[in-house]
């Protein structure tokens, strides 16, 4: 399959379960076919989770969906949003000057 130049962020836990919806290891990035690919073919997403997270990485994220109820906690989500966006803004920083 030929790769799409727009990129998606595909939700391994779908975006209905809060308590997962903006953990970035519920995330996986993926072109626009690959993503649509991945929806119609459910065994492709799971070998894809256990190679890039691990084997058991699915299945804790399911389990998630049924034991942690979400606090609506919006402030802490945002505070851990910014704060990876941080250390990513640090880290290509470091790309850019050769520094690591
Ligand atoms: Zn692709």
């Amino acid at each position: 399959m030929k790769c799409s130049s727009q990129l998606h962020a595909h939700h391994i836990s779908r975006r209905r379960h809060y308590v997962n919806r903006w953990l970035p290891e519920n995330m996986l990035c993926l072109c626009a076919n690959h993503h649509r690919h991945i929806h119609d073919h459910p065994a492709d997403e799971l070998a894809l989770v256990a190679h890039v997270y691990g084997e058991g990485h699915y299945d804790m994220l399911i389990n998630r969906e049924y034991v942690i109820k979400w606090d609506k906690d919006y402030e802490a989500v945002e505070a851990r949003l910014k704060q990876a966006a941080n250390n990513t803004k640090q880290h290509t920083k470091g790309d850019q000057n050769g520094k690591h």
